[in-house]
């Protein structure tokens, strides 16, 4: 073949100038999903480790277990802690079992303490005084890594991967939320494809696992917990009686009612199914 033809069919199979840079390959699983949020997370993590290590706020839940897999996997310090409150026996094992080296804290008042000083039930949301006396005085002064997504909540949409909360009078707790823009799906694909244990209790229909009765669970699990764990909700039954008794809130004729209306889901704002147990 003469020499001139070959240059000619050369440069009509390259194009002029430099070829365009390779395409950074993704990770595609079995299911087709790339990993990039994990190595979003990740690289967080790795970003913003302090000197002592971060507190990680562990609830033994879906959220919790994959940010505590996280911070393995970027290979960073870290204490978890475990704050008791009413949570059921299965997620109480559940931890003991799989995580028995996350430190557990007792709050300084019970449930029930709570409900006769405040007078009424925990309500959901910015009401359930429970979790900010039970569940949220950890971690201050230090980095607390928090399984929070903005998902879960229209409040939580406006949640930084890096943030300060204020929790009491001249307190504040600096977070980081490595898992902020995961999706639920994006959650379990994670603990399916590193193959992470987790509590029974979703295999049986919940969404999220809290505390027995927790009001942010929705009225039907409140309501499946009450028959589920009748000594715990005839507990609640009495806390309440002591607390109408305080007649702080005259709202109710007895302090049974205020049990009743409480689990019943009635005024409890709109439900946006969160807690919901998928029937
Ligand atoms: S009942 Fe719900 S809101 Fe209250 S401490 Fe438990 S998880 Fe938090």
């Amino acid at each position: 073949m003469p020499a001139s033809s070959m240059v000619w069919e050369v440069s009509n199979i390259l194009p002029l100038g430099l070829p365009p840079a390779p395409k950074e390959e993704k990770m595609i699983d079995l299911w087709g999903n790339d990993h990039d949020h994990v190595k979003h997370s990740i690289e967080l993590l790795q970003k913003y480790e302090p000197p002592e290590g971060y507190y990680l706020a562990f609830s033994g839940g879906k959220d919790s277990i994959v940010c505590y897999d996280l911070c393995k996997k970027a290979g960073v310090k870290f204490d978890a802690h475990y704050m008791r409150a009413m949570e059921p026996p299965e997620l109480v094992y559940f931890i003991r079992k799989h995580y028995p080296e996350v430190q557990r804290h007792l709050p300084k008042k019970t449930m029930w303490q709570l409900i006769v000083y405040n007078g009424i039930p925990p309500m959901r949301g910015g009401l359930s005084y429970c979790c900010r006396e039970m569940k949220e005085f950890g971690g201050i002064g230090r980095l607390v890594v928090v399984g929070v997504r903005k998902q879960e909540s229209l409040k939580r949409k406006s949640y930084q991967e890096y943030d300060v909360k204020k929790v009491k009078k001249n307190q504040i707790k600096i977070m980081i939320a490595p898992i902020l823009n995961w999706t639920t799906d994006q959650v379990w694909q994670y603990i399916k494809h590193n193959k992470l244990s987790y509590p029974i209790l979703y295999d049986q229909g919940y969404k999220r696992v809290g505390c027995i009765l927790c009001p942010n669970s929705g009225s039907k699990t409140m309501q499946l917990d009450a028959i589920k764990h009748p000594k715990i909700a005839d507990a609640y039954k009495r806390a309440c009686v002591r607390a109408w008794d305080k007649k702080i809130n005259p709202d109710w004729p007895t302090g049974e009612a205020m049990y009743e209306w409480w689990i019943s889901g009635k005024s409890m704002g709109k439900d946006d199914g969160q807690g919901e147990l998928e029937w």
